[in-house]
């Protein structure tokens, strides 16, 4: 539609036509068979996405509450460690910074690898608790779960993970990695709206839950509810989203996982080719561990431009595609490929991506879109 934008950012990102058509309809009562079922679907299914036998939880709530609930009701008078390599990472740390008796912020510059070295210290120091982002968004990166994971057996201590752009798109197995909690929100990878968030606890978590949650994010309390038959909620839940969610899962669960992670991986694959065309530079350091991120580029802007021209030059062909946070605007843009993206977005947004670098001034070695269509053809 003209005045629809395709929105291919880190999130939110479109919506199939099956998931907006399910919030059209009557209220329903959140306790009660139909509204449990709608639960019972998105536990089945997300707990796959999450690589984990524990049941997850959904809290009406941003991403973000996620975060904090998983800080809060574990890591609350803790001394807590947190690996950063950008924004979400500085988040975690942040909300930290509210709960936790100590933190110990490691931090590493946007876009390069975690401070391992450091956390070992850390635990070696006697920090309890440790948060990681697994796919950076702000950055582009995709941090080594699986080896922060070991390291924190290793010394005991609980891992809460942030995997809200990879859970649904990219490979998380949150159980054989160590990680104890674990965290995804609605609006990325797993193309529903907005607004909810589920979290996963491991049973050693759960034997170490804080004393004092908070009141609107008791996981406990979660849990209790999520237990009964039917399922529910401890506050009445923004049921409209609730089955949005569903209907979500449902079409992850039609396409299968190892197949949705396979799309992603090209998708990726193919807007990475398409960066080394146009001679830009990727904008993460990655090496053996750390890798770019299958769900969002991050690639340097042209010299000489800056972030309202560069999107705005896409925007006007109808696609909104990111610029960079914090100090990285004007410096970055990032396409993000998450969701139920497929060839003809990216190709559409590689072409008016394509078109802005020209613009610019930048001198294409040659052209990306050619390049991602043979990629993905
Ligand atoms: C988007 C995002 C968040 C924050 O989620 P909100 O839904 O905006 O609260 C946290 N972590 C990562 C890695 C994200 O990409």
């Amino acid at each position: 539609m003209e005045d629809e934008l395709l929105l291919m950012l880190p999130g939110p990102v479109p919506l199939p036509e099956r998931v907006r058509a399910v919030m059209a309809r009557q209220a329903i009562n959140h306790r009660g068979a139909e509204f449990g079922n709608a639960y019972a679907d998105i536990a089945r299914v997300l707990k796959v996405l999450f690589g984990t036998k524990n049941d997850p939880l959904v809290i009406s709530g941003s991403g973000t509450a996620g975060m904090e609930a998983a800080v809060a009701n574990f890591g609350k008078g803790r001394k807590m460690a947190h690996l950063i390599n950008g924004k979400f990472g500085e988040r975690m740390y942040s909300i930290g910074q509210r709960y936790a008796s100590e933190t110990i912020p490691l931090e590493s510059e946007w876009g390069t690898p975690l401070d391992l070295e450091g956390l070992k210290s850390a635990l070696e120091g006697g920090c309890e608790v440790v948060t990681l982002v697994h796919n950076e968004t702000s950055a582009g990166i995709l941090n080594p779960a699986g080896e922060v994971g070991k390291i924190c057996r290793k010394h005991d201590a609980l891992l809460i993970m942030d995997g809200i752009t990879s859970i649904g798109g990219d490979r998380v197995l949150a159980d054989e990695w160590g990680v104890d909690v674990a965290f995804v929100g609605s609006q990325k990878c797993l193309a529903a709206p907005a607004g909810l968030a589920a979290v996963t606890v491991s049973d050693r978590a759960w034997d170490r839950a804080v004393k004092n949650p908070p009141y609107y994010l008791d996981l406990p309390a979660y849990r209790k509810n999520a237990a009964k038959n039917p399922m529910e909620t401890p506050f009445t839940p923004a049921v409209p989203l609730f089955l949005a969610l569903r209907e979500a899962c449902l079409i992850i669960e039609e396409e299968g996982l190892d197949n949705r992670i396979a799309r992603h991986h090209r998708m990726a694959g193919a807007v990475r080719k398409a960066v080394t065309a146009w001679g830009l530079e990727m904008f993460p350091r990655v090496d053996g561990l750390h890798q770019y991120s299958n769900t969002v580029t991050a690639a340097c802007l042209p010299a000489g431009t800056n972030d309202k021209d560069f999107r705005g030059t896409v925007k006007g062909l109808g696609i909104q595609i990111a610029g960079g946070q914090d100090h990285l605007k004007d410096k970055i843009f990032r396409i993000g490929h998450m969701g139920s993206v497929s060839a003809p977005e990216i190709l559409a947004t590689l072409a008016a991506t394509e078109f802005a670098v020209r613009k610019a001034g930048h001198q294409v070695k040659e052209s990306g879109v050619i390049t991602a269509a043979e990629a993905l053809g």
